[in-house]
């Protein structure tokens, strides 16, 4: 299989070996629709790997991710990894990891869940009780989160 030669970018990161079908999600979580954003974004999808057959990339410009970003895409996208390019050359290269216990990120989908009531300034809160395949439970109620990538904040 060929290995799709990705056209570098100058300063920012390569959002690399996202899961296939993930790179919309991790759009969302990058916030490209938000105002005020004056950098590039790239997208590939599908491509072919060595590592892992098939993968998405996200190129994003002149801009690093912020930790709340970095442990989103871990949650939907457990294989991603994270290059920081300056002028050119990849300065930093690491894989992105699930913290043990995930506040303010994702939504319980138990409705009636202490971290939903509007009036209760609660913080979701959930603990990892796996990690391969990621499996969350609620803090509060226990209830196990089924679709992470739907219920991100
Ligand atoms: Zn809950």
């Amino acid at each position: 299989m060929r290995e799709v030669k990705v056209t570098p970018i100058k300063n920012g990161t390569v959002i690399d070996h996202i899961t296939p079908g993930m790179a919309l999600n991790v759009l969302k979580i990058i916030g490209i629709h938000d105002t005020g954003v004056q950098s590039t974004v790239s997208v590939l999808m599908h491509v072919p790997s060595r590592k892992v057959k098939w993968k998405d990339i996200v190129k994003v410009e002149d801009r690093e991710l912020d930790k709340d970003q970095l442990d989103k895409i871990a949650l939907i996208a457990p294989d991603t990894t994270i290059n920081i390019i300056r002028n050119y050359n990849v300065v930093e290269k690491h894989r992105v990891e699930a913290p043990s216990e995930v506040v303010g990120l994702v939504k319980c989908e138990n409705p009636s869940c202490i971290s939903n009531k509007p009036r209760e300034p609660v913080r979701s809160r959930f603990t990892v009780t796996s990690r391969n395949p990621l499996r969350l439970k609620c803090h509060y109620c226990e209830r196990e989160l089924g679709d992470i990538a739907r219920n991100l904040l």
